[in-house]
C-alpha cells in the first residue's frame, strides 16, 4: 500500500503517470487531497471510476487509525490514534472563540525527556514519528473542519514527544504543513524542552515558525528537579541559544511556565525569572499545571499567578495565563493515552 500523504506533488504526478494517467489527473487528485481535503476516494467525483478503484486497491489516505475520541464542553476534540505498529499517539483540536482553529500534534510515541509533571514523560519513550505520521494528524483535523466549511489555521507541535529530539522529521512535517495545507510559518509553533544544539540549528533553518521553550523554573536547581534535560543544558546555555535564535530570526521567543503550587509560583521565582528575561524579545505563557497521576502537585492559585505576572511586569517582561482547554477530557499532554491504558472504560464517542 502506498500512503498518499507520504508523496510530494511531484511524486504523486509520477505515480499517476506510471499508471498511464494524464498529468491533469494528478492535479485533480492533489486538489481533492489538500484543497478539498476529502478522506475517501469515493468523494473524488471527477476522477474516473477505474482510477478510484485502483487508488482504493493500491494506496491509502494515511496510516493512522482512530481508537478513541473525546469532545469537551468548550469544543476541544482530543483523539487517540493507533499507528501501524500498535503505538498510540494523541492529537487535540482547539477551536477558539475567535477565528483560530488550532491543532496540537505529537512528534513521538512517548518521550525520552522524563519531565516529572508530564504524563507523556512518565510513560517513557517508544519511538520517533515519521514526517507523514506527524503531518497526518493535522490533515485529519483539517479534513473534519473542511467538511464543516471551516479551515485549520494554526498548528502547535506540543502533543506527545519532544520535536527537537526528532528534529528532521518534525522539520520535514512543518514544511509539508506549510506547503500542502497552506499554513503560514507564523501560524506554526514548535515547543521544545530546551535541546540547545537543535535550537541553534532551528535558528539557522530560515523558517519563520514560532519557537516556544518549556522553561518552568528560573534557577538550575529548580529546573533540574522538574526537567532532567537541564542537567545536560543548563539555563545559561539555553538562554544563549534563545538569544541566538532571536538574533538570527528577529522573532520573539515564548517561554512556557507550567504554574505549580508551592514550587514555581513563588515571589522569589518571579523575581529570578524577571531578571533572567529582562530586555529579551520574549513573552511568558503561564499554564496552570494539569495534574497527572505520577506527580503529586496541584496548579498554582489564580491570585498567585496574578502576582507572578505583576512581578514580571516590573522587569518589563510580558506574561499571560493560557486558559486550560478541554480540562474535562484529559486534554493535557499524554493524558488520554494514560487513561486508555489504565482503564478499559473510557467515554469514547467514535
Ligand atoms: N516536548 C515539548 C512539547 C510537548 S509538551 C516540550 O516539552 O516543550 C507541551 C507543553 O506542555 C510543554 O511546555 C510542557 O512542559 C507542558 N506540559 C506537560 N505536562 C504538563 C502538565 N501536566 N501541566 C501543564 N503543562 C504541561
Ligand atoms: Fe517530553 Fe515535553 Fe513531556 Fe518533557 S514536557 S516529557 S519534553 S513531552
Amino acid at each position: 500500500m502506498i500512503n498518499l500523504y507520504e508523496l510530494s506533488e511531484t511524486q504523486l504526478t509520477d505515480l499517476l503517470t506510471s499508471w498511464g494517467e494524464p498529468k491533469f489527473r494528478a492535479k485533480q487528485l492533489y486538489d481533492w487531497l489538500y484543497n478539498k481535503r476529502v478522506m475517501s476516494f469515493a468523494e473524488m467525483k471527477n476522477l474516473p471510476k477505474e482510477l478510484r478503484s485502483r487508488l482504493e486497491a493500491e494506496t491509502s489516505l494515511g496510516t493512522l487509525s482512530l481508537v478513541a475520541e473525546q469532545s469537551s464542553r468548550d469544543g476541544t476534540i482530543k483523539r487517540l490514534y493507533k499507528l501501524t505498529d500498535g503505538q498510540l499517539i494523541e492529537s487535540v483540536l482547539m477551536p477558539y472563540d475567535d477565528d483560530r482553529r488550532t491543532a496540537c500534534i505529537s512528534t513521538q510515541a512517548g518521550c525520552a525527556m522524563g519531565c516529572v509533571f508530564c504524563a507523556t514523560g512518565q510513560m517513557g519513550f517508544s519511538r520517533h514519528l515519521k514526517p507523514e505520521e506527524i503531518f497526518e494528524q493535522a490533515m485529519r483535523f483539517a479534513s473534519i473542519l473542511e467538511a464543516d466549511g471551516d479551515r485549520l489555521s494554526n498548528i502547535v507541535l506540543m502533543g506527545m514527544g519532544e520535536p527537537f529530539h526528532n528534529y528532521d522529521s518534525s522539520v520535514e512535517a512543518i514544511r509539508r504543513l506549510m506547503h500542502e495545507l497552506g499554513i503560514g510559518a507564523r501560524h506554526i509553533t514548535v515547543s521544545t524542552v530546551g535541546l540547545v544544539p537543535q535550537i541553534r540549528r532551528f535558528a539557522d533553518e530560515g523558517l519563520q515558525v514560532k519557537l516556544a521553550i518549556s522553561l518552568h523554573a528560573a534557577t538550575d536547581a529548580e529546573r533540574a528537579k522538574l526537567l532532567p534535560v537541564n542537567k545536560r543544558w543548563p539555563l545559561s546555555e539555553l538562554m544563549d541559544a534563545c538569544r541566538y535564535y532571536i538574533e538570527k530570526t528577529g522573532r520573539r521567543v515564548t517561554f512556557e511556565w507550567a504554574a505549580i503550587q508551592g514550587e514555581n509560583d513563588t515571589s522569589e521565582q518571579a523575581h529570578t525569572l524577571g531578571k533572567l528575561l529582562k530586555g529579551m524579545l520574549c513573552h511568558v505563557n503561564i499554564i496552570p499545571l494539569n495534574p497527572t497521576g505520577g506527580y503529586h502537585h496541584g496548579p498554582a492559585a489564580s491570585d498567585r499567578i496574578e502576582q507572578f505576572i505583576e512581578t514580571l511586569a516590573t522587569y518589563g517582561v510580558s506574561a499571560t495565563v493560557r486558559m486550560r482547554r478541554g480540562i474535562d477530557i484529559d486534554a493535557g499532554c499524554g493524558q488520554l493515552k494514560a487513561a486508555v491504558i489504565n482503564t478499559d472504560d473510557i467515554g469514547v464517542n467514535l
